[in-house]
């Protein structure tokens, strides 16, 4: 077969990264960032075969930012068309009630895309200005979106419906979607193949800046603690995970605080920001060695957190046989691993504190040969997995 890729665009409000991958082979062949558009200050960074291209220039806008992403693929390498471009992926954050897996873009995908806006307000406008110029300046090949959701998408009706008065909640499409799906997906898949096992039950811990947990049956999600958005579940970087919705009505009625302000509060100000005024776990636990209390705390608040979730998804599942750590937090803390494997030690969970300890960046098993759940490191990768979820469509 001859090398076919993907280019794997993951467009923010103000950036855009990318990834061009082989997904047959799995490598990435180059990758960049497009960084502050819009503003008066921009930067382009590509990086292909060891070399890395710097452009600080003013990025106007999306277009302008492909586009050079574009002049630099041919000027830089790898030229798109010597490396057979075969589709463009698209990540997508939301993607309501309509996706359940890929789907190839056209005007009626990029119409429901736009009918998600008020449930992913931050990251649906910005994937939609990637997909219009990305099918304008690549009209050549398909464009796939793949969306967060999708994994989530056949929830069990039980797990994926709230206790919110039925007529309410279908009217204005309230019920769980999840995120972190295609992590989730990947993650779960790469275990079941290392294991040699289909029928699995697992639990993933995608721990990041944004953090979830999911439980997964045979390769199905059975649940997940991302809600209608990314606000429910685990404490994470700037959000505070589950609070009881009355904290809403008190802080309006009480502190008098608009819903805007409250959105920001509870989704950029709380969480271990808010709690230790530190965001980045690394910090966080610089803090905890230099001897403060608060983000001794937070930590104890985030573990006992995950350690509820670990619970309550080995209850729903009536068993667990692979936990696995991913993303920031969960590829490199070994500190948070080591403290909530402790606290999991009465499911018979047992590490080996020297393979946790280990720096890799490969997928590594953590428990002992002793221990009821095997316990992994896995790294994720999100661009990976839309670049083989994007071939599958073609
Ligand atoms: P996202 O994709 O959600 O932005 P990542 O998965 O890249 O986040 O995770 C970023 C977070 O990972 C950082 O904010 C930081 O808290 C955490 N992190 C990264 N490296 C380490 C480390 N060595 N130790 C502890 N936490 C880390």
């Amino acid at each position: 077969m001859t090398t076919r890729t993907v280019l794997v665009i993951n467009s923010g409000s103000s950036s855009i990264k990318y990834q061009l991958i082989d997904p047959d082979a799995g490598e990435s062949l180059a990758s960049g960032i497009v960084e502050r558009i819009g503003d008066v200050t921009g930067s382009i960074t590509h990086k292909h075969a060891g070399e890395k291209t710097v452009i600080d220039e003013p990025v106007p806008d999306h277009g302008f930012g492909l586009a050079e992403v574009l002049r630099l693929f041919e000027e830089k390498g790898p030229s798109l068309t010597e490396a057979n471009i075969v589709a463009v992926g698209h990540r997508v954050v939301q993607g309501g009630h309509y996706f359940s897996g890929p789907a190839l873009i056209d005007d009626d995908v990029v119409a429901r895309i736009e009918e998600f806006v008020p449930l992913g307000p931050l990251h649906n406008p910005a994937h939609l200005k990637g997909i219009e110029v990305g099918r304008e300046l690549l009209a050549d090949v398909p464009h796939v979106a793949v969306f967060d959701t999708a994994f989530f998408q056949d929830l069990p009706e039980e797990a994926a419906r709230y206790g919110l008065n039925r007529k309410v909640a279908d009217t204005y499409s309230i019920r769980r979607y999840g995120a972190h799906g295609t992590s989730h997906q990947f993650v779960s898949g790469e275990i079941s193949k290392r294991l040699g096992r289909e029928d699995l039950k697992q639990i993933v811990l995608h721990l990041g800046n944004g953090a979830s947990v999911s439980a997964v049956v045979g390769g199905r999600a059975v649940e997940t603690s991302m809600g209608l958005t990314p606000l429910e579940g685990l404490v994470m970087g700037g959000r505070t995970g589950d609070i009881d919705p009355a904290a809403v009505f008190h802080l309006s009625r009480v502190a008098g605080m608009s819903i805007d302000e409250i959105d920001h509060l509870f989704n950029r100000e709380s969480g271990m920001k808010g709690l230790t005024g530190q965001q980045d776990m690394r910090e966080v636990w610089r803090l905890v060695d230099a001897g403060d209390q608060n983000a001794r705390d937070a930590i104890d608040v985030y573990i006992h957190r995950l350690l509820k979730y670990v619970g309550a998804y080995t209850a729903v599942m009536g068993g667990v046989d692979a936990i696995t750590f991913t993303a920031g937090i969960g590829e490199n803390d070994a500190r948070v691993r080591a403290e909530l494997c402790r606290r999991l030690s009465y499911l018979g969970v047992r590490i080996d504190a020297a393979a946790n300890d280990a720096r890799v960046s490969e997928p590594i098993t953590i428990s002992t040969p002793e221990s009821s759940v095997v316990i992994t490191v896995l790294p994720t990768n999100e661009e990976l997995a839309i670049a083989r979820q994007s071939v599958t469509l073609l």
